[in-house]
């Protein structure tokens, strides 16, 4: 069986090369004798994966050094909580930008710790846009502010990043990390799940300004206090390690193929082949405004549900998987993260092509 192309939303595809490596490698890694599945997280050989998955990580997005890199577990979705935790400490309030199913849910676990306004929202059209930003919206007593940089669901994305002044400003780039070039001194903290354009789901990335770090109050849980993972290296107890490796693979591809700057220029080239395709089709149609589009989800709808179900049995077919839009949101979605090549997405573009010719 050949690889398909699968454009699922996470976990998705991972580079072949990476694929491959980890294979040669699976059952005796570096001469040990051992997978690195059975490598101890205090030996030699794992510190040195983790130690350089740390310094690939550092430099593919300068991270500045008064940031920490921390290698957690529990997905995103235990960083909804996290954050709060960790950094509702003095005036209790943070503003939150609700952009989709991802804010909402971050909102719902912070509402249980502080006072969580809404600054700005794009549910009034069905989160179709990123809301504009100026600086004089946000509470300057906020202890800090959120944004999710990619709404992996909805399919936008920040097209920049909102200048909050003296507040911190935390972002769950879960679906977009790795994709573009960012500027992280631009962020007080960052996370995202591995499953995208990281490394294998189970591994979440924490990148925290060494200041927010020692915030919490003294009942929070051992393994919720940033300061635990910061004070070990990640290393406080057994850390994903499998998922750490490959990660580091990952990281090594991506700098290889040049670093962020050439994924970033590759990522637009992708988006522009689907989304110039979106816009001349008669049949199918973008629901995304055209300065909030994302690079990475990119969903799309053909006039009746009937349409939609037949597009995506007919392209399964032929190897192009999972392109069933978010059951909250219906219609198509097309993830082409960091690992999708171009031929994907021109092999997907030639498919709809064909697909409207035959049911215009
Ligand atoms: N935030 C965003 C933007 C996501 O796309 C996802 C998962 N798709 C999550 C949070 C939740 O991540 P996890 O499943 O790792 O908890």
């Amino acid at each position: 069986m050949e690889r398909v192309y699968n454009f699922s939303a996470g976990p998705s595809m991972l580079p072949l090369p990476v694929l491959e490596k980890a294979q040669k490698e699976f059952v005796n890694y570096a001469q040990s004798g051992m997978s690195v599945m059975e490598l101890s997280h205090r030996s030699a050989l794992f510190t040195d994966i983790i130690v350089e998955a740390e310094t690939l990580l550092r430099e593919l997005m300068s991270i500045p050094e008064n940031y920490k890199v921390l290698f957690v577990q529990g997905g995103a979705s235990t960083q909804f909580s996290m954050i709060p935790m960790n950094l509702l400490v003095n005036s209790k309030k943070a503003d939150y930008v609700h952009t989709g199913s991802w804010s909402k849910k971050a909102m719902a676990e912070a509402k249980k710790i502080g006072d969580i306004r809404i600054v700005a929202s794009s549910e009034d059209k069905n989160f179709s846009y990123i809301p504009t930003l100026q600086s004089d919206m946000f509470d300057p007593e906020a202890d800090y502010v959120h944004i999710t940089t990619n709404n992996t669901i909805e399919g936008t994305k920040f097209s920049s990043i909102p200048d909050t002044g003296r507040v911190p400003l935390v972002a769950d780039m879960s679906s977009n990390i790795l994709s573009e070039q960012i500027d992280v001194s631009q962020f007080g903290l960052i996370y995202a799940g591995a499953q995208k354009n990281i490394g294998p789901a189970g591994l979440t990335v924490v990148i925290i300004r060494e200041d927010l770090i020692g915030k919490a109050d003294a009942n929070c849980p051992t393994m919720l206090n940033y300061k635990t993972h910061s004070d070990k290296q990640s290393l406080y107890n057994t850390p994903p390690t499998y998922g750490i490796y490959i990660a580091k693979l990952v990281f090594e591809w991506l700098k290889e193929l040049g670093g962020i700057a050439a994924m970033e220029k590759i990522n637009r080239e992708k988006a522009k082949i689907l989304y110039d395709f979106l816009d001349e089709s008669k049949l199918f149609s973008s629901p995304i405004e055209k300065n909030s589009r994302s690079l990475m989800n990119i969903p799309f709808v053909a006039p009746t549900e009937e349409l939609n179900a037949k597009f995506i049995k007919e392209a399964k077919a032929v190897g192009l998987e999972t392109l069933k839009g978010h059951r909250s949101v219906g219609g198509m979605r097309a993830s082409i993260y960091n690992a999708m090549p171009t031929e994907g997405v021109k092999a997907l573009v030639n498919f709809m092509k064909e697909f409207e010719k035959n049911n215009l």
